[in-house]
């Protein structure tokens, strides 16, 4: 369906023409539905170039066009006579992945099309406690060829984008270590593709919330932005100068692990006092005098209990907070952000005691960055780590568009 290489006439030119369909449709899935001249200006090419460059995405399904109405011009001010512009819009129901989020209470599985729109999601709640990683395998699977059932019959699913708690080996996604899972070497990539029979993706969650919120929120337009991730432990996603920062081997951010209070509580990873153990959701059950493992919704009961005057509670939420202010500043000095964004059970904490957090904030970081820096909460919600996960599964598609999408259809 798709024409690839219509006779080579150079590898040069197939190559910018390449690039230039992977950065128009990377526009149009971040931006939404786009007039024609917006494009010719952003991406610094002639009106006959994207002419034909989004005439062979149409021909692929992967954009449509329609004529547009009345569009501001770049200036802001009303444009006047001549033909409107063709509007570029992604085929949203027609291209789409699959995302999952993984946690340690929660599994969500959606499917996501592109532009980065929720099609369809299963949400699961659990209870804390030993989940093997086979269960959560045949778990995504299940609801994954669910979901892949009801599109609809012109529509493709191209692959799967998975977010996990823990610490993922590029390329073969292989979770090398989830403390909070209790995983260890988990072949969740390599198990969920021979079961789905697609090509999955797997990530750090945080990784994959800084991502989200780069592209499509909070940090979007920012270089140096922290996505901490909160649940039962605490994960930092960094981009510094624009560029995600993995390391070595994709492993950095684990800065949950962090040990601030030696004589402290044994932690997951099998060290004692790390920062987690001190702002994480299970201390604050703990010192709420609630069972652990009440996940994001514990998390709430708690603070709608100090809210109404529970002083367990509100005792129990300052701890968090203060010790949520202190780590943060310890990232902040070392990383100098313009914005850090706290997720899950760490945005409850900071929207109940946000006070707290950046007096704590305030005392220990350092003046210079304490400058630059605004603590936010993030703009997709809930959802950062999941539409992140979507991301790394429309990754092939948006670097090589007609290559990718061929392959998938001819799979
Ligand atoms: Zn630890």
């Amino acid at each position: 369906m798709t024409v690839l290489a219509r006779g080579s006439r150079g590898t040069r030119s197939e190559d910018v023409r390449r690039g230039n369909l992977s950065t128009l449709l990377t526009y149009v899935h971040v931006h939404g539905a786009t007039p024609r001249s917006t494009l010719t200006s952003a991406l610094g090419l002639n009106r006959s170039t994207i002419g034909g460059l989004t005439g062979e995405l149409v021909a692929a399904g992967l954009v449509c066009e329609e004529p547009g109405r009345s569009y501001p011009t770049d200036d802001g001010t009303a444009r006047s006579g001549g033909r409107p512009s063709y509007v570029v819009t992604p085929e949203t129901e027609r291209v789409q992945v699959l995302a999952v989020d993984v946690g340690v209470t929660h599994l969500t599985v959606a499917r996501i099309g592109l532009g980065g729109v929720v099609l369809a999601r299963r949400d699961r709640v659990y209870r804390r406690g030993a989940r093997r990683p086979g269960d959560v395998t045949t778990a995504i699977a299940k609801i994954g060829t669910e979901l892949i059932g009801e599109v609809s019959g012109d529509a493709v699913v191209l692959g799967v984008g998975v977010a996990v708690p823990g610490m993922v080996r590029r390329g073969d996604g292989l979770v090398r270590q989830a403390p909070n899972l209790g995983w260890r070497d988990a072949p969740v990539g390599a198990v969920l593709a021979e079961k789905l029979g697609l090509h999955v993706s797997v990530g750090n969650d945080a990784d994959l919330g800084i991502r989200a919120e780069h592209v499509r929120g909070a940090a979007a337009g920012v270089l140096d932005a922290i996505y901490l991730s909160g649940h039962s432990g605490v994960g930092a996603g960094i981009i510094g100068s624009g560029t995600p920062l993995g390391g070595r081997t994709g492993y950095a951010g684990e800065v949950g692990h962090t040990v601030v209070n030696p004589g402290g509580l044994p932690c997951h990873c099998g060290s004692r006092g790390c920062w987690e153990t001190e702002c994480g959701e299970e201390r604050l059950f703990e010192l709420a005098g609630r069972p652990v493992g009440g996940g994001l919704t514990g998390v709430q009961e708690v603070v709608a209990a100090a809210a109404a005057g529970d002083r367990v509670a509100r005792a129990a939420l300052e701890h968090v907070a203060v010790w949520l202010g202190r780590g943060t500043a310890n990232i902040v000095n070392a990383l100098n952000p313009e914005v850090v964004i706290l997720g899950g059970a760490l945005e409850e904490v900071f929207m109940a005691a946000g006070d707290t957090v950046r007096a704590e904030f305030e005392l220990s970081a350092l003046a210079a960055p304490l400058d630059q820096v605004c603590i936010v909460t993030p703009h997709l919600g809930r959802d950062s780590t999941l539409v992140g996960a979507s991301e790394l599964a429309f990754d092939a598609l948006l670097s090589d568009p007609l290559l990718e999408l061929s392959r998938r259809t001819a799979s």
